[in-house]
């Protein structure tokens, strides 16, 4: 036993969770500071002398800051107080205690005090947090006290919820409702993740679309509830998928569950966080964020559709909630289960490599189901008309007549991307971000999709008078409309962005749908996710060829998985389903592999072409980026700061480059890449880079690091 009665001794004290929080604090230029993680209350009543406490705030500045402990209150690290900061009054976060701080102990201001309604977040979570600052180049406190829910850390303190919280026993341990016994396949899988309770395992759930991966989750969950612990499941948009939160609630009728996602008000979300962290809420369920909840007995984790791109954060902590799922994982040692039908390639990649262990269900779980056969449509030899070739009308036309549903997938909103003129090649484009602006109907305007502004359409030609101007190429409400001219007596439903606005709306669209409402749907990405339809029986993908030309390297695998994705809404149940993909590469390798529902293929072919180009995930990157009035403003900066400190072997830095959207919303954005093969190579190298570039940046200039970049807009 250590005994830290002493601040003489802070090294015996300290143990392993310093060093963290102390490198993070390296890192953030802080080198000559000492401090203490008081992981116990009676360390900080023993020792009075420790008076001054080390805070971390959400402030852009790379520091941790000291203020004096009032003689009445007892504070250990992980506290949640109110400090004063400038004029105001701030909530930050205790990480250590120490007994000298750099400005004299007369210079510095006092703690308020407590915020009695967080309770003391776990040294686990700091170490946590540390680790995300560390990698993702973030100041801590930027991390740390930014994940407090907006509305503690702005208004009063919620009332007292009474601090440290105990596991409910065992008789009062929440029921579980299995809804189905499991498969074969599901059984093996759920044993073979169980088996690693208690200490870290990384798996990947390998399954086609309706194999029951949702079950495994579940049952993994009540399992984990079974241990005393909290479990904690993400998923892509929960918002938008209802049905998942009510299977939850019916598999675990009198469970606490803290729903936990962007789309909640203040107060519910401010509860769940609070539910979340001091134990009280058996599961959480919730998207990119939740995984930042702390959960003082978090013991499972499970991320539902983990190649999803909306698990990374694009602003801010740029996190990917997937692999900071695994390093909380790895950090609290409890496995953690990655689910997907169309795995990320890197996770793929590290499943090979034997990093992550994979589990495969094979076959859809429900009995009778099969998966959906998958057609392409050569509209070489079958020219569209409206954008839909005429098998796919006369497929539509057949589903209509047996009073079964068809899904018509355009990955565009809006009623045609450009407005063009034919006589002189002008095009509408948004003022202030270099991309085009939608055409949106009706009433007709334009909209532009990066920066939200509106326009009306012209009435001519702003360069040569045309009064014909054409729209080009067809999004959601020009689909719509086609369809409705093509079956006039079909009840057409919309489901993209701007039809979902409304969530409650949205949902019980959805509903009404599911119970067999509504003959043909036509649907964005949106619909691709984790609905299930049982009357659907048809899936029309139009414009799908648009990816395969794409500049970023990653447009393959992301159709691929949103192809497959689609399809699995097709024919869940008895119904074969069939899903006719409208292509002019009909020949296309994707195309192929797809038709064979053949993931492992098509990873395998995408893997080489990044190898053999230098992608990830056998390199790994990080950008600076930056943003200026003007373009010349954000290269400059970036070729200064390429030159602050020199590039050490092993790691490669690029010439700046202006980003692919390389004006928006009036700000001119370029960016620096840096590659290595070695991980610990490219962090030290950003972080000795980021302490040279301080917190200054000159004139207009911002800018921020994106590690592990997936979009290259
Ligand atoms: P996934 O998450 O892999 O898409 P789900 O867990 O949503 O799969 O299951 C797909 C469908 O199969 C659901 O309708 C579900 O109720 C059903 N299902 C799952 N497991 C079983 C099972 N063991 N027996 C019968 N039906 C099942
Ligand atoms: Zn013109
Ligand atoms: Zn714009």
């Amino acid at each position: 036993m250590e005994s830290p009665s002493c601040p003489q001794c802070y090294a015996q004290v300290l143990g392993t969770r310093f060093k963290l929080l102390r490198q993070a604090d390296t890192t953030q230029s802080q080198k000559s500071s000492r401090f203490v993680t008081a992981q116990s209350p009676e360390f900080t009543f023993a020792c009075g002398n420790l008076r001054i406490a080390r805070i971390a705030l959400d402030v852009p500045v790379a520091k941790l800051f000291d203020y004096r402990i009032p003689e009445s209150l007892h504070l250990a690290a992980g506290d949640c107080v109110w400090v004063p900061f400038g004029r105001s009054a701030r909530l930050g976060i205790v990480v250590g205690l120490a007994l000298r701080s750099e400005l004299p102990l007369a210079r510095l201001r006092s703690v308020l005090g407590p915020c009695e309604s967080v309770p003391r977040l776990g040294s686990d979570w700091l170490g946590f947090m540390s680790f995300l600052a560390q990698y993702y180049q973030r100041p801590f406190g930027q991390v740390a006290a930014a994940c407090l829910p907006p509305r503690l850390r702005r208004a009063q303190p919620l009332k007292s919820g009474g601090g440290e919280s105990s596991s409910p026993p065992l008789s009062e341990r929440p029921r579980f409702l299995a809804p189905h016994p499991l498969t074969e396949a599901q059984r093996r899988a759920v044993d073979r993740i169980a088996s690693a309770f208690g200490r870290f395992q990384p798996f990947l759930l390998h399954g086609v679309t309706g194999s029951g991966k949702t079950e495994v989750y579940l049952h993994l969950i009540s399992l984990a509830i079974a241990r005393g612990c909290q479990a904690l499941l993400l998923v892509p948009e929960i918002g938008l998928t209802p049905q998942l939160e009510a299977r939850v609630r019916s598999a675990f009728p009198a469970a606490r569950i803290a729903l936990l996602h962007s789309g909640l008000q203040a107060r519910p979300r401010s509860e769940a966080w609070l539910a979340a962290a001091r134990g009280e809420a058996e599961i959480v369920l919730g998207t990119r964020l939740a995984v930042l909840a702390p959960m003082p007995r978090l013991g499972f984790i499970a991320v539902d559709e983990e190649h999803d791109s909306s698990f990374k954060q694009q602003e801010g902590l740029r996190y990917s909630a997937r692999d900071a799922a695994v390093a909380r994982a790895r950090a609290i040692a409890c496995p953690v289960v990655l689910g997907s039908a169309t795995p990320a390639l890197e996770t793929w990649h590290n499943a090979l490599a034997g990093r992550y262990e994979r589990i495969e269900l094979p076959e859809r779980a429900a009995a009778g189901a099969r998966l959906p056969e998958i057609r392409t449509v050569d509209l070489r030899a079958d020219p569209p008309r409206a954008g839909i070739a005429p098998t796919a009308i006369e497929a539509i036309a057949t589903r209509l007549a047996a009073g079964e549903q068809s899904l018509v997938f355009v990955n565009r909103r809006g009623y045609a991307p450009v407005v063009c003129c034919d006589a002189c090649g002008w095009a509408a484009g948004c003022r202030r971000c270099s991309a085009h602006l939608v055409l949106h109907a009706p009433p007709a305007c334009l909209r532009c999709h990066h920066c939200g502004a509106r326009e009306a359409v012209p009435r001519a030609c702003p360069v040569c008078g045309n009064v014909d101007l054409r729209p080009a190429g067809r999004g959601t409400q020009r689909v719509e409309e086609a369809l409705l001219r093509l079956f006039p007596r079909a009840r057409v439903i919309r489901f993209d962005r701007d039809s979902a606005r409304r969530r409650r709306h949205f949902a019980l669209t959805l509903e009404a749908v599911r119970r067999g409402e509504g003959d043909i749907l036509v649907g964005t990405q949106l619909l691709a996710k984790g609905h299930d339809f049982p009357a659907l029986t048809l899936v029309v993908v139009l414009d799908a060829d648009r990816s395969l030309r794409a500049t970023d390297y990653r447009a393959p695998e992301r159709l691929f998985a949103t192809l497959l994705q689609v399809a699995g809404r097709a024919g869940r149940r008895d119904q074969p389903g069939l899903v006719l993909v409208q292509t002019r590469l009909p020949g296309h390798p994707l195309y192929a592999a797809l038709a064979a529902h053949d993931y492992a293929a098509f990873a395998a072919t995408q893997l080489e072409e990044r190898r053999a180009a230098g992608f990830p995930p056998f390199v790994h990157e990080a950008l600076l980026r930056a943003e200026a009035d003007s373009l010349e403003a954000a290269l400059s900066f970036l070729r200064r700061a390429a030159r602050l400190v020199p590039v050490p072997p092993g790691v490669r830095a690029y010439d700046p480059v202006p980003r692919l959207v390389s004006r928006k919303a009036g700000r001119h954005r370029a960016q620096l890449l840096f590659q290595s093969d070695s991980r610990p190579r490219l962090q030290r190298h950003l972080a000795a880079l980021g302490e040279a570039l301080g917190d200054r940046a000159p004139g207009s200039v911002r800018w921020h690091w994106d590690v592990d970049p997936i979009e290259l807009e």
